[in-house]
Order: structure tokens, then C-alpha cells, then sequence
């Protein structure tokens, strides 16, 4: 069952119309404060949302590297730097750094925090860098 407000694919919801319009996705309706949803089909929409925010995220740093080529070695230095006194970071047999433990992208060679620091897009989820 979708959100209540949710009516012939428009939002009929006073307070949610100046957040996200008049024809919100579902993946947006997911997130609205307001929707009157069951929170099991919310959570899968997020869970959903999430995935594909990553994905969007992965692709736009991987784009950043191939078009720009990587970041300046002080830059990548910085990143790491801070990565490695992170508490998140989880740490690797393969390298010196590891994985980021709070991004999502799991323990995948591309996601080696030495391949992503080198990335012009790729960005901290805690906004550390
Ligand atoms: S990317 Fe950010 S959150 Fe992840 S390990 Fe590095 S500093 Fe920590």
C-alpha cells in the first residue's frame, strides 16, 4: 500500500508539495516525513533510494577519475591521512588503509580507500573530505 496522499500519481499533501512537488517517485515518497505508508514498505523504497543514490555516487566518482584523471598526490595524501585516524576505516590484510565502514560500497577493489581517495568526485560520508 502506498502513502494515503499519494492520489492518481499526484501528491495531495499540503505540507509535502513545497518539499518535493506535485508528481513525487516513489523513491520519494519513501523519504517524505509526511507519508502515510506502512514503515515495511517504506523501508525497502529507502532501502531502494539508497542503493541507487550509491550507485548514482560510484558511477559520478569513476566518471570523475576517467575524465579528469586523479586528484593531485597532496590531495590523495590529505584523504587518506584522514581515513586512516578514522574511526570508521576498516582495515585491510591487502593494504595500509582498507575500506570506508560508513559509505556502503563494501569491500570491493574499487572501493579500496587508496582507489577512491585518487577520485576528483568521490566524497567522505561524513564529510571529513
Ligand atoms: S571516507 Fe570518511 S568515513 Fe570513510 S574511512 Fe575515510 S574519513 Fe572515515
Amino acid at each position: 500500500m502506498s502513502c494515503t496522499h499519494h492520489v492518481a500519481g499526484r501528491c495531495t499533501n499540503d505540507l509535502a508539495l513545497p518539499l518535493f512537488g506535485e508528481t513525487p517517485s516513489p523513491g520519494v515518497c519513501s523519504v517524505c516525513p509526511h507519508s502515510t505508508a506502512p514503515a515495511e514498505g517504506r523501508t525497502i523504497l529507502q532501502a531502494i533510494a539508497a542503493k541507487a543514490k550509491r550507485t548514482a555516487a560510484y558511477v559520478n566518482a569513476e566518471a570523475s577519475l576517467a575524465l579528469e584523471g586523479p586528484v593531485a598526490p597532496d590531495v590523495a595524501e590529505r584523504r587518506l591521512a584522514l581515513c586512516t585516524a578514522c574511526p570508521s576505516r576498516l582495515p585491510s590484510a591487502e593494504d595500509e588503509v582498507g575500506f570506508c565502514g560508513a559509505c556502503g560500497c563494501g569491500e570491493r577493489s574499487r572501493a579500496r580507500l587508496t582507489v577512491k581517495a585518487t577520485m576528483p568526485a568521490a566524497t567522505c560520508p561524513k564529510n571529513l573530505w
